[in-house]
């Protein structure tokens, strides 16, 4: 029996009359930016996030730099992340005028907590943590350091909506929260979208200036700015999905618990996503080590497997950031990651016999 495993099924999600009726109805309209859509998308993201104020921005890229920038980071100051994420994370920091430090990310994937305060001088001013693939990291710890240190915190929660420890969602913790509405996210529009979660007032209110270009009313400014707006029309299609997300969460976590059924007891050749009792994962990835990762692909290939990697080259290793002194070697965790991590898919449209069948050819390749 074989099949096509697509990695994602965007067509099959975007074929919803709804949607294009509501797009249409703004065509009417034609309050293209900053319609009350906006707003709309703002107060109930506030709410999924579990946080006192969300902003609609462009993009979760600008999410992260405006918190930045509202904070007052820049020339000079550094800021503390992972090497292990999509290349936006450390982009928005230099983009700030900051300089990106990296610490090694734990086998979980996530930032290292235990080798932060080693990073920490006195030109530190952010801790960055990133929720990579939909799980939370160590906020409990990376909050407490932050505290002893007068740091402020932004998440990239880019990939984790929703996500929460101990029933706390991510966006919530830090100073501020960074989330992507990006087509490949789990809570997706049709183009460039992000938010940015707050719990503070006034860390709101700059970022809603600084996102419009900083004014304050129609004709006055009171700081230059950006346009970092988030489109209508991506606000009707945000506002759309986000009545499944829910939906969309529980149908990839189901997925993820019937790969990690049938994974059990291949040790030696699969290694599993973590697990902790106290999280919530939306598994925006469902990420493998795998012994022998390119025969592995070329053999899902070959059986109309799609999968990805995540990321195939650590940011520190990006041509950029040789320039700041960084070099192989200097991340061993990450690296070895690097080499051996794989992306299976687990989207909300699977059928639970597509997950087996992926299952079923991982396993055979390794017993085969
Ligand atoms: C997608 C992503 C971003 C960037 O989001 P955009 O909306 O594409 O700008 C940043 N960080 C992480 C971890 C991401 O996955």
């Amino acid at each position: 029996m074989s099949m096509t495993v697509k990695y994602l099924d965007l067509p099959r999600q975007f074929q919803d009359e709804e949607l294009f009726r509501l797009i249409r109805s703004q065509f009417e309209r034609c309050q293209f930016v900053m319609g009350p859509e906006v707003e709309e998308f703002e107060a109930r993201f506030a709410v999924l996030c579990g946080v006192p104020h969300a902003l609609g921005l462009n993009s979760g890229t600008d999410a992260i730099f405006l918190a930045l920038k509202a904070l007052g980071i820049g020339q000079g100051d550094e800021v503390i992340t992972v090497p292990n994420s999509f290349v936006a994370t450390a982009g928005a920091i230099v983009a700030a005028g900051a300089k990106p430090v990296f610490v090694d990310v734990a086998a979980d994937y996530n930032m290292d907590v235990t080798l932060i305060e080693g990073a920490i001088t006195p030109q530190t001013k952010v801790l960055l943590p990133v929720h990579l693939t939909g799980n939370p990291a160590d906020m409990t710890v990376i909050m407490e350091i932050a505290r002893e240190h007068k740091l402020f915190v932004i998440e990239d929660a880019a990939q984790a909506v929703t996500a929460a420890i101990d029933g706390k969602r991510v966006g919530s913790f830090g100073d501020a929260g960074a989330f992507s509405l990006h087509p490949l996210k789990n809570l997706n529009v049709s183009g460039d979208g992000g938010a940015l979660t707050t719990g503070s007032a006034d860390l709101c209110e700059k970022v809603r200036m600084l996102r419009n270009h900083g004014l304050k009313n129609r004709d006055e400014i009171g700081f230059f700015g950006y346009n970092s707006r988030l489109d209508t029309i991506q606000a009707i299609v945000a506002n759309h999905v986000m009545k499944n997300v829910d939906a969309v969460t529980k149908t990839r976590q189901k997925n993820a618990a019937i790969y990690d059924e049938e994974f059990a007891g291949m040790e030696d050749h699969v290694v599993l996503p973590p697990r902790r009792a106290d999280v919530k994962q939306v598994f925006h990835t469902y990420i493998i080590r795998a012994k022998n990762r390119p025969a592995l692909i070329e053999h899902l290939a070959a059986r109309g497997i799609e999968t990805k990697v995540h990321y195939p080259m650590p940011i520190h290793l990006q041509r950029p950031c040789l320039q700041l002194g960084y070099k192989p070697g200097d991340f061993p965790e990450c690296e070895r990651q690097s080499a051996e991590i794989l992306s299976l898919p687990v989207h909300q449209h699977l059928e639970e016999k597509q997950i087996h069948y992926v299952a079923k050819e991982v396993k055979g390749f390794y017993n085969g």
